[in-house]
């Protein structure tokens, strides 16, 4: 699955939803969240972001490892 990280923090700008073919993208109170079991990984998303916010999970930045587990909590939640 994709993931996204803290560049998203109070950014929301949305371009990754546009472009996501399966709708999977999802607007939090401060970011948006990728759902992992909808994501058919097709790498649409990481191009538009203005922010380089999106990863492909195994190339997440060390120090945005946390974001992994958030997106996937995110979903567990509500
Ligand atoms: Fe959607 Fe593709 Fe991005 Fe997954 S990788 S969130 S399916 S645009």
């Amino acid at each position: 699955t994709y993931t996204i990280a803290e560049p998203c923090v109070d950014v929301l700008d949305k371009a990754c939803i546009e472009e996501c073919p399966v709708d999977c993208i999802y607007e939090g109170n401060r970011m948006l969240y990728i759902q992992p079991d909808e994501c058919v990984d097709c790498g649409a998303c990481e191009p538009v972001c203005p922010v380089e916010a999106i990863f492909y999970e195994d190339d997440v930045p060390d120090e945005w490892a946390e974001y992994v587990s958030a997106n996937i909590d995110f979903f567990n939640e509500i």
